[in-house]
């Protein structure tokens, strides 16, 4: 259901292959942040980006943590880069059944990048600031977007306004708002 327009911030990281080295300071980084208490330990099986390793052809490619996804999917990918196969899933960005990728290591629940969302906040996301290499690059824009409104909101809204002014002046507003608007 379409509610009103509303500015929305996008954070963004770019990523910019050919300059990765492969330190993995960003996935160093990131599972300290995440950790609990903060950082009390660094273990990169916890990160939200992590970063698919070729030291022999000196590739290096960080993929952050996206959405969690229940089922695996059917269709799969084939990537080669610089004559190299990688596995089908090794660019995916889901934490997913397939795989251990973007998982707690202890609990097996999904990790996702929250763009270090916390309070206070960061002035940029941990990773991006550790990257010594601007292999990650962060960009904020604002966009107009429209706002959803959940039905189970809409339900809570009108219950309320029902037990203020009662079912039947709710229903007789309704019926002269749709009178005057055909009007
Ligand atoms: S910190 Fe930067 S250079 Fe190092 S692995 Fe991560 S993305 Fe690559
Ligand atoms: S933005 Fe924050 S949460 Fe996301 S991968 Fe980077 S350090 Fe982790």
């Amino acid at each position: 259901m379409k509610g009103e327009k509303k500015k929305k911030i996008i954070k963004t990281i770019k990523i910019d292959v050919d300059s990765c080295n492969g330190c993995r300071a960003c996935e160093v980084i990131c599972s300290a942040f995440h950790a609990s208490p903060k950082y009390s330990s660094n273990n990169p099986a916890r990160s939200r980006i992590r970063v698919i390793r070729y030291p022999i052809a000196d590739i290096y490619v960080p993929v952050y943590a996206g959405e969690y996804a229940v089922a695996e999917c059917a269709g799969r990918d084939k990537y080669t880069i610089d004559g190299k196969e990688y596995d089908e899933c090794a660019f995916c960005r889901a934490s997913c059944p397939s795989r251990d990728l973007f998982k707690e290591p202890d609990s097996s629940l999904p990790l996702k990048c929250d763009m270090c969302e916390s309070d206070p906040s960061q002035k940029m996301p941990l990773c991006v600031q550790w990257c010594l290499n601007d292999a990650l690059i962060f960009e904020e824009r604002e966009e107009e977007v429209e706002e959803e409104v959940k039905q189970e909101d809409l339900e809570i809204g009108l219950e309320s306004l029902a037990n203020k002014y009662g079912m039947d002046k709710i229903m007789d507003v309704v019926a002269r708002m749709s009178t005057s608007k055909k009007g």
